[in-house]
């Protein structure tokens, strides 16, 4: 008989922490390492396009960094830079509304058929 590892370490292993998938839900957005990397994200966008603006409208106030892939809908939380969007406020607050109504739908719809009349 083989030796079995039947005692799994508690210990996490440092390289476990690349799957890791830590439940924060707003909290994710203060975090140290988002606000690094969407001043890395706004540091490239100004080198590839000369600036930072709103991808839909163009205004230059009050950006927000999108993930193109909402992170509700499997998106990575730090996606490559070409994955992530500025969005003034207006407008991401109209792509997470969609978004999420989207998702809304898709679970609702389960199982109900649309019937257009006939
Ligand atoms: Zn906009």
């Amino acid at each position: 008989m083989g030796r079995l590892k039947a005692m799994p370490s508690r210990l996490g292993r440092p390289a476990s922490r690349v799957r890791a998938r830590p439940k924060v839900a707003e909290g994710f957005y203060q975090s140290a390492e988002w606000l690094d990397y969407r001043r890395r994200h706004r540091d490239w966008t100004r080198a590839q396009h000369g600036g930072v603006w709103c991808k839909v409208c163009g205004a230059t106030q009050r950006l927000i960094l999108d993930h193109r892939v909402e992170r509700s809908d499997g998106g990575a939380d730090f996606p490559p830079f070409e994955e992530a969007d500025w969005l003034c406020t207006p407008c991401h607050n109209r792509k997470t509304a969609e978004a999420k109504a989207r998702r809304v739908r898709g679970e609702a719809g389960r199982g109900v058929v649309e019937s257009s009349g006939g």
